[in-house]
This record gives structure tokens, C-alpha cells and sequence, in this order.
């Protein structure tokens, strides 16, 4: 495939996750009469802009951390790829945390990386309590050994890199390991972590192969979270809940009304229902896809991200409409990321 298409591709994912988290951001905490009132009855479908920016929330944040570590991870491969992934992604996760609780510039933390410049990043955008309290905790936390029992989004939300930074023809296997890992440095349920595989592989595919379809994409990756994890127990609940977003996707039935029947989001495996349903429903169209994904009485902003991390991923930046972006907070630091992301392509077997 033209490099060039899989590069926009790898932005169109890194920075579609942004649109979507700080479209949702504002109504994070809102139920939907909440938005309707404050919006609207077509709901929020423009950013609500604050000291000039549409502010991101923790789920870009962590985003951002999972791609500088990502990199890292690669560049330090002596070996074992997951095992030096996995470290920079817990190092990173875990300067993030601190950033959230100390002030500019970070002194706790013994070579931090050049994110501890980024001054946004430390401030404090709801960010979830099972991530801030596992990683405040010093404990390891693995899929061999969980630190909670916490199936949250906010192992999910943030994994994106994982799946844009390997080339065409890496196994989906290694991309899902690494992802799946993750999110159980913060996250000990299966559902908190296997979801974090199957969207990992989801946009991996989407990006490298000539013209996916997103429900395809997310079937294969479901395959491979059944291969990764033969003995998961939640495996069978999460296939269920995909399935029910695929055909909703496909019924003639109102976004609004479709979200209700699957969840609120807090929970990983319904955010990323949410976002399989909004991704197929509008996967050519962007601004469709996280206007939908935002307008619900949970999650709004990891829903948000996940749906548009996705999407992204399929129709690329270039097709983005240029009004999500322009506003959008930290897109330099965003941008050199994607480009990072897209010059990276190790294949790992
Ligand atoms: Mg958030």
C-alpha cells in the first residue's frame, strides 16, 4: 500500500481519538436531557471552546503517553519486544500520574521524558481513579498479576498507538499482547484489558490493509483476542456485545437509542460497543461517527475517543473536516506524534 495513504491514516487514528475525546468532554458527566438542554435536541456537535482551545481530557492525555512510550519501547528492543514495550509504557503511564498530582515543573521522577515539558499535561481532566490509583501505588500491575479488578475504559481509551506504530504483516498476536498489557498495568479485568486488544488490532488492520471494513476489522481482532486468550471467561460476554453493536449498527433504530441498549461506557467492553456501533454506522464520516459517539448519557469523551481513533483510522486526516481540528488543544504535539507513529514501522512477528 502507498506509504503516504498509511501515514494519513496513522494521523487520521492518533488525532480522530483527540476530536472525539474533546468533542465528548464537555458532556462527560451529563445524562442525555442534560445535553439536549444545554445543546440542543440535535445534541452537542461542535467543540465548546475554553481559553481558546477544545480542551482534551485524561483519555488524549494518556494517548499521548502511550505514543512516546510506544517509540521508546521499539528503540530500546534488546530482546523482548513486549517486555521492553511494556516497561516504557509503564514508566510513561506512571510520569503521567505523577504529573497529575505534582506541580510544573516534575521533580519526583528520575529521567522523565520530554512530556514532563508539556504543561497541559498536567492538568487535571477527570482523570479515572482505577489508572491514578494503580499507578500511584508503585505496584506492577500485569495480566499475571492484576493490581485491581477493574474493568474501566481507561485501559482501552488510550492503547491506539500500540496498533499504528507496527507495519503491515506484523502479527496481530504481538500488537494485542503489548495493548492487552497496557491496559493491566492499570487495569486487572479481563474485560478491562482484552478490550484494549481488540482495539489495538482493530486499527492496526484498518491502517494497513487496502480498504477494510470497520466490522470486519473488529471480527478479526475478536479472533485474535479468542487466540490470545483461550481461557478468558469474559470472552463470550464481550463477542456478545460486539455483535449486538455490529447488527444495531445496521437496524433502523436512532444513535441515541441504539447507545442505550449498549450501556454507558464506563465499563471497557461497553465503550468500545459504543464505538463499534458509531464507527459502522458512520464509517466514512467523521464528524457523523464522534457526533454520535458523544451524544449519550455516559462515557462521552472515551466513547468518544475510541470512535474516532477508528474511524480515523479509515477515512484518514486529510478527510477530516478541518473545523474539529483547528481549535483542537495540543494538535503540534499531536502531530509530530502521528508522524513519529507513521515513520515507525517495525514488524514484529
Ligand atoms: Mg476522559
Amino acid at each position: 500500500m502507498d506509504i503516504s495513504i498509511r501515514a494519513d491514516r496513522v494521523w487520521g487514528s492518533l488525532i480522530g481519538g483527540a476530536v472525539g475525546d474533546s468533542l465528548g468532554y464537555p458532556v462527560e458527566f451529563d445524562t442525555l436531557e442534560d445535553i439536549y438542554a444545554k445543546f440542543g435536541r440535535k445534541g452537542i456537535r461542535s467543540h465548546v471552546i475554553i481559553n481558546g482551545v477544545a480542551q482534551i481530557s485524561d483519555d488524549t492525555q494518556m494517548t499521548i503517553f502511550t505514543a512516546d512510550a510506544i517509540l521508546q519501547g521499539l528503540k530500546n528492543n534488546s530482546g523482548d519486544i513486549v517486555e521492553s514495550c511494556v516497561e516504557c509504557l509503564r514508566r510513561g503511564y506512571q510520569q503521567w500520574a505523577a504529573m497529575q498530582v505534582e506541580d510544573y515543573p516534575l521533580t519526583s521522577i528520575d529521567n522523565p521524558s520530554l512530556l514532563s515539558h508539556v504543561r497541559e499535561l498536567y492538568e487535571n481532566r477527570e482523570p479515572g481513579r482505577a489508572c491514578i490509583t494503580a499507578l500511584l501505588s508503585g505496584e506492577k500491575g500485569s495480566i499475571k498479576t492484576p493490581v485491581n479488578m477493574s474493568k474501566g475504559c481507561g485501559g482501552v481509551m488510550r492503547v491506539a498507538p500500540i496498533g499504528l506504530c507496527f507495519s503491515a504483516g506484523t502479527a496481530p498476536q504481538l500488537i494485542g499482547r503489548i495493548a492487552a498489557e497496557a491496559a493491566a498495568i492499570t487495569h486487572g479485568h479481563e474485560l478491562g484489558y482484552i478490550t484494549a486488544a481488540a482495539l489495538a488490532c482493530a486499527v492496526h488492520e484498518l491502517v494497513n490493509e487496502e480498504d477494510t471494513r470497520v466490522c470486519d476489522a473488529i471480527r478479526h481482532a475478536l479472533s485474535v483476542c479468542k487466540e490470545l486468550f483461550p481461557n478468558g471467561q469474559h470472552i463470550e460476554e464481550l463477542t456478545a456485545l460486539i455483535s449486538k453493536a455490529i447488527e444495531l449498527a445496521q437496524d433502523d433504530i436512532s444513535d441515541a437509542e441504539a447507545i442505550m441498549q449498549l450501556g454507558e461506557g464506563w465499563v471497557a467492553e461497553e465503550a468500545l460497543a459504543i464505538a463499534v456501533f458509531c464507527a459502522i454506522r458512520y464509517e466514512n464520516d467523521m464528524e457523523g461517527a464522534v457526533v454520535a459517539a458523544v451524544n449519550h448519557g455516559g462515557d462521552s469523551d472515551s466513547t468518544g475517543a475510541i470512535t474516532g481513533n477508528i474511524v480515523g483510522a479509515r477515512v484518514g486526516y486529510n478527510h477530516m473536516p478541518l473545523h474539529l481540528i483547528k481549535k483542537l488543544e495540543l494538535i503540534e504535539l499531536l502531530k509530530v506524534y502521528a508522524q513519529k507513529l507513521s515513520e515507525q514501522r517495525y514488524r514484529g512477528v
